[in-house]
């Protein structure tokens, strides 16, 4: 008989991981107390972009001095609900802490072992079923004020260049011809090949578990009070009752501290809140998804309209949306695309996952085998669900992945 496992959490790493557990020939039950793809979901709202390049973490050397004064401006993508910075503040000092160029760079080899490849991986895990139609391979741009702009995040582009994410700059006319309604306030371009969208993200992780389902793998709506390791095996607490399987991954994303402290795991993830704007049926959309490099966010053209997505807000679970980030989004792309109309716009608010040194929990409980750890993967989750889930199937399968992962190590920071 199949060794049943439970996947906690249904987002793009669980319903990933899900079905490379499905494929690796486990009895699999995926668990969430959300329908998988809902709008309450970060794998939902997020900016579509398979960010092959995003191996840069936000925290970088030089953010100590740039941080506050960020905070303080409207103008600048980083917002603090000062109210909750009492409660974020030991973790703030331990995240900002991350920003020495040592850790940037192990942070960036970690990320690039879950990235490069990812749209080889989406395919992998989407080729043949509904979810396909997703997935669209293609071009990603990062367009600056200026050429000097781009020169200044040259930190970040040579970490870039030695894991050979590389370019092709765009100027003058040949960036006017490419993209004729950007405003000439925008004269330099970085064009990447070997990325891609997703072109509706929620429908894709609902593809993604619908097929799932209908290959064997079972869905539960459930909300999962705690989980307990068993001497074999593991115990989880819905409604009160407890329910076995032999094996569990969390995959949990921003929530995973309520559950891995009864494991004696401090994940240390804090919901790092990101914002989009969808602009429905606009008057033009660009080619391909662009990354608006002074105010980080993504300009994404999506089934629904043109997604607009970025901004990081710190202020824990329990606030609803700020005006502030949502405005600063609006009047950036008004400044960003002079001439765009459109006729509606949809707002969200999402939680990406961030840990201390914004690199994903991703590996067995030391102690526990049984118990497998998916979650912390704060701006890439998308970019990386479905190489995680594979890699998640491997290790569970004993089939050692060639990859080195001990700076994924699910007790670093316990
Ligand atoms: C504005 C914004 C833009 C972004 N843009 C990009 C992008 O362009 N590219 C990219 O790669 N990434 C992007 N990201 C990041 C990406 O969206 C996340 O990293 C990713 O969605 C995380 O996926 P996840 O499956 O770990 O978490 P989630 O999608 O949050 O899923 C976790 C699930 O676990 C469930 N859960 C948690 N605890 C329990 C429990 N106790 N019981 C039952 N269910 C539980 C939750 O209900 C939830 O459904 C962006 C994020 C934001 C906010």
């Amino acid at each position: 008989m199949s060794e049943r496992v439970a996947v906690v959490g249904a987002g793009i790493v669980g319903v990933s991981s899900a079905e490379w557990l499905r494929r690796a020939g486990f009895d699999v039950t995926l668990i969430d107390r959300l329908e998988p793809g809902s709008a309450e979901q970060t794998s939902y709202g997020n900016g579509g972009i398979l960010a092959r390049c995003a191996i840069i973490p936000v925290p970088t050397p030089g953010i100590w001095r740039k941080g506050p004064r960020m905070a303080l401006d409207p103008n600048q993508p980083l917002f603090m609900r000062w109210s909750y910075l009492p409660r974020l503040l030991p973790w703030l000092l331990r995240y900002l802490a991350s920003s020495r160029e040592a850790q940037v760079r192990k942070t960036a080899a970690g990320l690039a072992t879950l990235n490069l490849d990812t749209v080889d991986q989406h395919l992998a895990l989407a080729r043949g079923t509904p979810a396909e139609a997703y997935v669209k391979p293609g071009l990603y741009a990062y367009v600056y004020p200026s050429r000097a702009a781009f020169e200044a995040d040259a930190f970040g582009w040579d970490i870039r260049a030695e894991h050979g994410i590389t370019g092709q700059a765009l100027e003058g006319e040949a960036l006017r011809a490419w993209d004729p309604n950007l405003s000439p306030r925008y004269k330099f371009a970085y064009l990447m090949e070997d990325h891609g969208i997703i072109s509706s993200p929620g429908r894709y992780v609902a593809a993604l578990a619908d097929w799932f389902q209908s290959q064997g793998g079972h869905i539960q709506r459930a909300d999962v009070q705690a989980v307990q390791a068993l001497e074999q095996g593991v115990s989880l607490t819905i409604n009160g009752q407890s329910q076995t399987y032999d094996r569990l991954v969390l995959a949990t994303g921003a929530f995973t501290d309520a559950l891995s402290r009864g494991l004696g795991i401090k994940a240390e993830i804090e919901p790092e809140r990101g914002y989009h704007l969808l602009l429905k049926q606009p008057n033009f959309m660009p080619k391909q998804a662009l990354m608006v490099a002074d105010h980080k966010y993504v300009v994404t053209p999506m089934e629904d309209g043109l997604r607009i997505a970025g901004v990081v807000e710190f202020g824990g679970f329990k606030a609803g949306k700020s005006a502030a980030p949502l405005d600063l989004l609006r009047r950036s792309i008004r400044q960003f695309y002079p001439d765009l109309t459109w006729q509606d716009e949809e707002t969200w608010l999402g939680y990406r996952p961030a840990t201390l040194d914004s690199l994903p929990l991703l590996g067995p409980h030391p102690e526990h085998s049984q118990i497998l750890f998916a979650a912390g993967h704060q701006h890439i989750g998308l970019t990386a669900g479905p190489k995680t889930g594979r890699l998640v199937a491997d290790m569970m399968a004993g089939r050692h992945p060639n990859t080195d992962l001990s700076a994924f190590a699910p007790d670093r920071f316990s």
